[in-house]
């Protein structure tokens, strides 16, 4: 049982073992009755604690990422939390990614920090830069790649040496690829982070993350913390992500088919200034994605030239850009992504609102797709149409 699809649809997913249903069903219940004291009927007590919907999605996500040990929560947010309050102690440092998640960084920035956390913005595709970052109390690289919203790629075997070298622990936080076109464990990282709610859901019905680790050690804290905090989905949402997963692979596949196809119908266009996806072979991360990814994903990026132009400098540097997230038909107004359908935002005003005025901030004339899986005809029509 090798092969990607074979695995989404079957790992941890065997027909139930007292009825035979084929999908696992949605055990909604918070707790399982004892023969005696102490004696389950497999291994089950307090759905805090463990719930075989649950189960079989954390050990779904595991295989699907090469690890031994997948837990799935309630978000992506809670995921990160708890793995950097089980990894890091006050006046450890991590770097993170100089355009990392905006809520990733507020996490850090304004919880962690209270904790006496220290971090540094770096661009992670610059080795250099990530080395004059290091510091004696460095204990974590956190890695995105490709980054959001400016689709940066790091080089994860890489960034896995330099972290192997000090000591500390290199996390990729996986969302924008999916394990369908990554698998950071097999390139040396230490741990991954999901948001289930994008690609791995694929149906934006759902929000939910997970953590993949092959660290026994650090599987074992996980799974105390994750027990005595208690940020674990319900069993309808973990069997939804269960459902969404099984076609990961024919999403992800047409995800990257449209991707390519508008980002080529937007590389040229009279109204675009840059076009960021990692396919370009300009991108300056090509190479590097080309070596690591299956393919180069559903996200694609651009920045629309200030329009106007009363030379006098009094245009707004956002407004052709809003413009054009308020005139598409079929890509949806809307934050989130890897949904089957399309979406078209403002990173500036949007999803990356909380770095403003940080290190983190994004470029105020650019724009942000989710390619869906519709036609690209009706896609490259309806982006062409909105840029006028
Ligand atoms: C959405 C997202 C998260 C946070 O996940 P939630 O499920 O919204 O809590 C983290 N990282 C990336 C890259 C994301 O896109």
């Amino acid at each position: 049982m090798n092969g990607f699809s074979t695995r989404a649809i079957h790992a941890g997913q065997e027909p139930d073992p007292t009825t035979g249903s084929v999908i696992v069903p949605i055990y909604a219940t918070s707790t399982f009755a004892q023969d005696s004291v102490g004696e389950t009927r497999g291994g089950y007590d307090y759905s805090r604690t463990a719930n075989p919907t649950r189960t079989a999605l954390a050990e779904c996500l595991a295989s699907l990422e090469r690890g031994r040990h997948g837990f799935a929560f309630s978000s992506g947010m809670a995921a990160t939390d708890l793995l950097l309050r089980t990894s890091l102690k006050p006046n450890d440092h991590l770097l993170i990614p100089h355009d990392a998640y905006g809520g990733t960084f507020r996490l850090i920035d304004k919880v962690f920090t209270e904790w006496g956390v220290t971090y540094t913005p770096v661009n992670l595709a610059d080795l250099d830069a990530v080395r004059a970052a290091l510091r004696d109390t460095t204990r974590m690289i956190w890695c995105e790649t490709p980054t959001n919203p400016m689709l940066g790629i790091a080089d994860i075997s890489m960034l896995a040496e330099v972290t192997r070298d000090i000591g500390a622990r290199l996390v990729v936080d996986n969302t924008f690829a999916s394990p369908y076109l990554q698998t950071p464990l097999s390139l040396g990282a230490d741990v991954v982070v999901q948001s289930t709610t994008k690609y791995i859901g694929g149906h934006s019905d759902l929000v939910g993350g997970a953590v993949v680790t092959n660290d026994d050690e650090l599987a074992d804290v996980i799974a105390f913390a994750h027990n005595a905090t208690g940020a674990v989905p319900g069993p309808f949402d973990a069997w939804l992500t269960l459902r969404g997963l099984k076609t990961l692979a024919v999403r992800m596949e047409r995800h990257c088919d449209n991707a390519e196809r508008v980002a080529a119908a937007l590389v040229g266009h009279p109204k675009i200034t840059r076009v960021h996806y990692p396919g370009l072979p300009d991108h300056p991360g090509h190479e590097v994605a080309a070596k690591q990814m299956h393919r180069f994903g559903g996200m694609v990026s651009f920045q629309v030239s200030a329009d106007g132009g009363t030379a006098a400098g009094g245009a707004d540097p956002a407004a052709a850009a809003l413009r054009v997230c308020a005139a598409t038909k079929l890509f949806t107004l809307a934050e989130s992504l890897g949904g089957v359908e399309s979406l078209i935002e403002h990173p500036a005003r949007m999803t990356h609102a909380s770095v403003k005025g940080s290190a983190l901030q994004v470029p105020a004339d650019l724009v942000r797709l989710s390619v869906g899986i519709e036609d690209a005809d009706d896609l490259i029509e309806d982006l062409l149409a909105a840029l006028g």
